[in-house]
Protein backbone atom coordinates (compact mmCIF):
# COMPACT_ATOMS: atom_id res chain seq x y z
CA UNK A 1 0.00 0.00 0.00
CA UNK A 2 1.49 3.46 -0.68
CA UNK A 3 0.89 6.50 0.53
CA UNK A 4 -2.43 7.53 1.90
CA UNK A 5 -5.04 9.30 -0.01
CA UNK A 6 -8.43 10.36 1.62
CA UNK A 7 -10.83 7.91 -0.01
CA UNK A 8 -14.31 8.09 1.38
CA UNK A 9 -14.03 12.11 0.69
CA UNK A 10 -13.10 11.57 -2.62
CA UNK A 11 -15.56 8.98 -2.96
CA UNK A 12 -18.35 11.88 -1.26
CA UNK A 13 -16.83 14.22 -4.09
CA UNK A 14 -17.17 11.97 -7.00
CA UNK A 15 -20.58 10.75 -5.76
CA UNK A 16 -22.19 14.78 -5.93
CA UNK A 17 -21.83 15.59 -9.07
CA UNK A 18 -19.29 16.56 -11.76
CA UNK A 19 -16.38 14.88 -12.08
CA UNK A 20 -14.52 16.24 -14.97
CA UNK A 21 -15.82 13.07 -17.66
CA UNK A 22 -14.58 10.49 -15.05
CA UNK A 23 -16.69 8.19 -13.66
CA UNK A 24 -16.74 6.68 -10.44
CA UNK A 25 -16.48 3.41 -11.48
CA UNK A 26 -13.27 4.42 -14.00
CA UNK A 27 -11.82 6.04 -10.83
CA UNK A 28 -11.81 3.98 -8.14
CA UNK A 29 -11.79 0.24 -10.92
CA UNK A 30 -14.30 -2.11 -11.47
CA UNK A 31 -15.56 -4.61 -8.80
CA UNK A 32 -13.85 -8.31 -9.45
CA UNK A 33 -15.20 -11.58 -8.04
CA UNK A 34 -12.83 -12.95 -5.32
CA UNK A 35 -12.31 -16.62 -5.89
CA UNK A 36 -13.62 -18.86 -3.99
CA UNK A 37 -10.39 -20.73 -3.06
CA UNK A 38 -8.77 -17.40 -2.00
CA UNK A 39 -11.36 -16.78 0.19
CA UNK A 40 -11.63 -20.13 1.73
CA UNK A 41 -8.06 -20.01 2.45
CA UNK A 42 -7.99 -16.47 3.97
CA UNK A 43 -10.69 -17.79 6.62
CA UNK A 44 -8.63 -20.92 7.55
CA UNK A 45 -5.57 -18.70 8.05
CA UNK A 46 -6.70 -15.70 9.71
CA UNK A 47 -9.81 -16.93 11.54
CA UNK A 48 -12.81 -15.57 13.61
CA UNK A 49 -13.31 -12.14 14.13
CA UNK A 50 -11.54 -10.78 11.33
CA UNK A 51 -12.75 -13.49 8.79
CA UNK A 52 -16.26 -12.95 9.27
CA UNK A 53 -15.31 -9.23 7.09
CA UNK A 54 -14.08 -11.17 3.78
CA UNK A 55 -17.07 -11.04 2.28
CA UNK A 56 -17.64 -7.30 2.79
CA UNK A 57 -13.97 -6.42 1.22
CA UNK A 58 -14.74 -5.28 -2.14
CA UNK A 59 -11.59 -6.20 -4.91
CA UNK A 60 -11.57 -3.80 -7.58
CA UNK A 61 -9.27 -3.54 -10.82
CA UNK A 62 -7.51 -1.03 -12.98
CA UNK A 63 -8.67 1.64 -10.23
CA UNK A 64 -7.23 5.33 -11.17
CA UNK A 65 -7.60 5.69 -7.44
CA UNK A 66 -4.78 3.19 -6.91
CA UNK A 67 -2.40 4.73 -9.34
CA UNK A 68 -2.12 7.74 -7.94
CA UNK A 69 -0.19 6.09 -4.61
CA UNK A 70 2.79 5.96 -7.03
CA UNK A 71 4.52 2.71 -7.85
CA UNK A 72 2.88 0.34 -5.63
CA UNK A 73 0.53 -2.50 -7.47
CA UNK A 74 -2.31 -2.01 -4.51
CA UNK A 75 -3.26 0.39 -2.00
CA UNK A 76 -5.92 -0.25 0.53
CA UNK A 77 -9.19 1.21 2.72
CA UNK A 78 -11.64 0.13 4.93
CA UNK A 79 -13.24 -3.24 2.79
CA UNK A 80 -11.60 -1.82 0.04
CA UNK A 81 -8.70 -3.11 -2.54
CA UNK A 82 -7.69 -0.75 -5.07
CA UNK A 83 -5.41 -2.67 -7.57
CA UNK A 84 -3.39 -1.37 -10.46
CA UNK A 85 -3.43 -3.85 -12.61
CA UNK A 86 -5.98 -6.97 -13.17
CA UNK A 87 -7.66 -9.01 -10.19
CA UNK A 88 -6.46 -12.00 -12.37
CA UNK A 89 -2.76 -10.84 -11.79
CA UNK A 90 -3.73 -10.14 -8.41
CA UNK A 91 -4.95 -13.76 -7.48
CA UNK A 92 -2.26 -15.01 -8.95
CA UNK A 93 0.44 -13.40 -6.43
CA UNK A 94 -0.58 -15.02 -2.79
CA UNK A 95 2.17 -12.97 -1.24
CA UNK A 96 0.53 -9.78 -2.71
CA UNK A 97 -3.01 -11.44 -1.48
CA UNK A 98 -1.71 -11.67 1.93
CA UNK A 99 -0.04 -8.73 2.12
CA UNK A 100 -2.83 -6.51 1.16
CA UNK A 101 -5.85 -8.56 2.88
CA UNK A 102 -3.72 -7.70 6.07
CA UNK A 103 -4.09 -4.23 5.83
CA UNK A 104 -7.91 -4.91 5.46
CA UNK A 105 -8.74 -7.55 7.53
CA UNK A 106 -6.32 -6.79 10.33
CA UNK A 107 -5.29 -3.46 10.23
CA UNK A 108 -8.46 -1.42 8.46
CA UNK A 109 -11.29 -3.58 9.56
CA UNK A 110 -10.00 -3.08 13.72
CA UNK A 111 -9.71 0.38 13.03
CA UNK A 112 -5.95 0.50 13.88
CA UNK A 113 -4.89 2.38 10.83
CA UNK A 114 -6.45 5.17 9.79
CA UNK A 115 -4.98 7.68 6.88
CA UNK A 116 -3.89 9.91 9.26
CA UNK A 117 -2.11 7.42 11.48
CA UNK A 118 -0.92 5.86 8.32
CA UNK A 119 0.28 9.27 6.98
CA UNK A 120 2.24 10.10 10.49
CA UNK A 121 4.11 6.74 10.36
CA UNK A 122 5.52 6.90 6.66
CA UNK A 123 6.32 10.81 8.14
CA UNK A 124 8.19 9.45 11.15
CA UNK A 125 9.53 6.10 9.37
CA UNK A 126 8.88 6.07 5.65
CA UNK A 127 7.14 3.86 3.34
CA UNK A 128 9.24 0.52 4.17
CA UNK A 129 9.77 0.88 8.16
CA UNK A 130 6.25 1.97 8.98
CA UNK A 131 4.59 -0.22 11.26
CA UNK A 132 1.81 -0.79 9.12
CA UNK A 133 3.95 -2.18 6.23
CA UNK A 134 6.19 -4.16 7.93
CA UNK A 135 3.02 -5.93 9.51
CA UNK A 136 1.71 -6.60 5.94
CA UNK A 137 4.92 -8.22 4.88
CA UNK A 138 5.30 -10.22 8.36
CA UNK A 139 2.30 -11.34 8.04
CA UNK A 140 2.32 -12.56 4.14
CA UNK A 141 6.23 -14.34 4.82
CA UNK A 142 4.68 -16.17 7.59
CA UNK A 143 1.66 -17.66 6.14
CA UNK A 144 2.61 -17.27 2.39
CA UNK A 145 3.66 -21.75 2.69
CA UNK A 146 0.34 -22.83 4.46
CA UNK A 147 -1.76 -20.12 2.10
CA UNK A 148 -0.31 -21.45 -0.92
CA UNK A 149 -1.18 -25.29 0.56
CA UNK A 150 -4.98 -24.08 1.19
CA UNK A 151 -5.07 -22.78 -2.46
CA UNK A 152 -4.60 -26.24 -3.66
CA UNK A 153 -6.89 -27.82 -1.49
CA UNK A 154 -9.75 -28.94 -3.81
CA UNK A 155 -13.66 -28.77 -2.06
CA UNK A 156 -15.04 -25.56 0.41
CA UNK A 157 -14.85 -23.70 2.99
CA UNK A 158 -17.04 -24.10 5.99
ZN1 LIG B 1 1.26 -2.51 2.19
Amino acid sequence: MGFALPAQSLERTLSRGRTGGMDRRAFFGTAVAVPDSVRCALEDLIGEPAAGAIDRVRVLEHSTFAKLHGRVSATTRRRRIFLRGSGAEFFADPALVLHEYCHVLLQWEPGALTVGRYLRECLLRGYWNNCYEVQAREFAYRHLSRFRALLTRPGHCQ
